[in-house]
């Protein structure tokens, strides 16, 4: 049966309203109220891009929210889509203290977000270019998070920062990826505008490789940022798999970033191959807009799901359905449509394999199914488009961590292209630290900092901010408990 919308405007519009409502001025209030300032804050070496929490929680406190948003956006420039889409469980919130006293962490993210609206809710400029122009231009490609944390950077240092972007709209995956319900592409817009009003140059519908040749940019610009993210979604490699219901997820999550909600088509039964963020994602809204059930199926157990504990809890809220130790083998059709989809149990075998159970094939009735077991990296187009640049075994673009430089002189590179895939915030780090870089190569100048105020000339690791060197929570407590069982 061909796809349809399944909801009314209302009620689409309501099933994928944000998760995460703003705070109230009073609610902002308290909670800033409630943190303890701390000298040595773990919350900034948690963040990637080194914002200095406490600093910001206390200018919410003493009413100073210009001021609040000012210490975000410099550190982070898409301080205000991470405020919605971090993981901050497993970042700032994660290593705040309050959870050492068995006490609910400071809600950062959300008072991240109360500052940043702030901010544009008054269209209150921040943020200002260099007044001493460097003469320097730099070509990136890709308008992504990466992209934009370098390009910001680069204006803000006195170069010209041009990016070309293959698709309608800057933004990335802000704009086109993430749930809905954390954040829509408006917010998305929003930012890419406050940086393009910084003064960086976003040329959109140019397709780098083939509007523009690689040997043109090279030739015409300084430096280059490669930020142009990942690939197609694997493939199955099942039969089945061409049928017209068949999408990768991320087009499917595409389509009502483009279109308005109500008029997405949807299966009534979706069927979703995968179990990392973006399978989460897609089961999640699938269900949210329309779909009677909607289930993921996943080749291992549930305690080796990749997607983080929040996002697959609010799954099983939305009421989605989930078999594990289960393999697709083949996409069943009827007349031209998908009608089901036949799975084969899995389990691991003695050698720690992941191994098909013979004779235990059964089937699901689906009408659409969705490709969510990761995305190829973009070997491919790198290959084509510098044949020298040097990648590592799994496809990721090999740079030099400190400064984003990649192999070939003054190409330069972050985000999910050289990291694999990770988060916004990561991004916008590695995209800042790249312009960094690239100042750097300019000048002979190099920047420090963000530096987290209390661990100026501390001895011992970990040093400085985030941004010097993220330490994730898993992290924290892996050394915690080395430390503890050592004593
Ligand atoms: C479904 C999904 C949900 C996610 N949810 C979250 C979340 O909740 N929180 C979070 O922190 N992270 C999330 N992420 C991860 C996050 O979106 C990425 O880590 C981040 O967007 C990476 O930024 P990037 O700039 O490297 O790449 P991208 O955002 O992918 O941007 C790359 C850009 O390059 C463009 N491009 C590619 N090739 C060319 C070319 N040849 N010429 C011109 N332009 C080109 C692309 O069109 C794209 O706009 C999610 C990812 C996915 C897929
Ligand atoms: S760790 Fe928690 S209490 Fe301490 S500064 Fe950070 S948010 Fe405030």
């Amino acid at each position: 049966m061909p796809l349809k919308p399944r909801l009314e405007p209302a009620a689409a519009a309501a099933n994928m309203a944000e998760i995460e409502p703003a705070y109230t001025p009073q609610q902002a209030k308290v909670e800033a109220d409630r943190c303890l300032f701390c000298f040595d804050a773990p919350c900034i070496t948690a963040c990637p891009t080194g914002i200095d929490v406490p600093a910001f929680i206390k200018k919410i406190a003493s009413d100073n929210l210009t001021g609040a948003g000012r210490t975000i956006l410099e550190a982070n420039v898409l301080g205000s889509s991470c405020a919605r889409v971090c993981p901050t469980k497993e970042l700032c919130e994660g290593a705040c203290v309050l959870l050492d006293r068995d006490e609910q962490p400071i809600k950062i993210g959300r008072l991240q977000r109360h500052a940043t609206d702030h901010v544009f809710n008054h269209s209150i400029d921040v943020l200002k270019p260099a007044t001493k122009k460097s003469g320097k231009r730099v070509a990136l490609i890709g308008a992504g998070p990466a992209s934009i944390g370098c390009a910001a950077e680069l204006v803000q240092l006195g170069h010209e920062a041009i990016v070309y972007e293959k698709k309608p709209q800057a933004g990335g995956l802000n704009t086109y990826g993430i749930a809905y319900y954390k954040l829509t592409p408006e917010t998305s817009l929003e930012e890419v505008e406050m940086v393009r009003k910084l003064g960086v140059e976003f040329r959109c519908g140019i397709e780098v490789g083939c509007d523009i040749s690689m040997e043109e940019i090279l030739e015409k610009y300084d430096a280059v940022f490669l930020g142009l993210g990942l690939g197609k979604a694997r493939s199955l490699d099942i039969p089945g798999e061409d049928l017209p219901e068949v999408f990768e997820a991320l087009q499917f999550i595409e389509k009502f970033h483009t279109v308005p909600l109500h008029q997405v088509a949807v299966g009534q039964h979706a069927v979703i191959i995968g179990a990392g963020n973006t399978a989460i994602d897609a089961v999640s809204q699938s269900k949210r807009l329309g779909a009677e059930s909607s289930t993921i199926v996943y080749r291992r157990g549930e305690d080796c799901m990749p997607a983080y504990d929040f996002e697959y809890d609010l799954a099983k809220n939305d009421g989605c359905e989930f078999v594990f130790n289960a393999a697709p083998v083949a996409i069943l059709e009827n007349d031209g449509s998908v009608e089901g989809i036949r799975l084969i149990k899995t389990e691991i075998d003695a050698d720690g394999r992941l191994t098909q159970v013979k004779g235990s094939e059964f089937e699901i009735p689906c009408d659409m199914v969705l490709k969510a077991s990761g995305q190829t990296k973009q070997a491919e187009l790198l290959k084509k488009l510098l044949p020298d640049l040097k990648l590592d075994a799994a496809g990721r673009i090999q740079i030099d961590p400190k400064n984003g430089l990649t192999s070939i002189p003054k190409v330069y590179a972050g985000g999910d292209a050289a990291n694999g895939g990770r988060e916004v915030v990561n991004a916008v780090a590695e995209g800042k630290k790249a312009a960094r870089g690239m100042h750097s190569f300019f000048t002979g100048d190099s920047i420090q900092g963000p530096v987290q105020p209390s661990r100026v000339g501390a001895v011992g690791s970990p040093i400085g901010s985030g941004f010097d060197k993220p330490v994730r929570v898993s992290e924290l407590e892996a050394a915690y408990h080395k430390q503890s069982t050592e004593k």
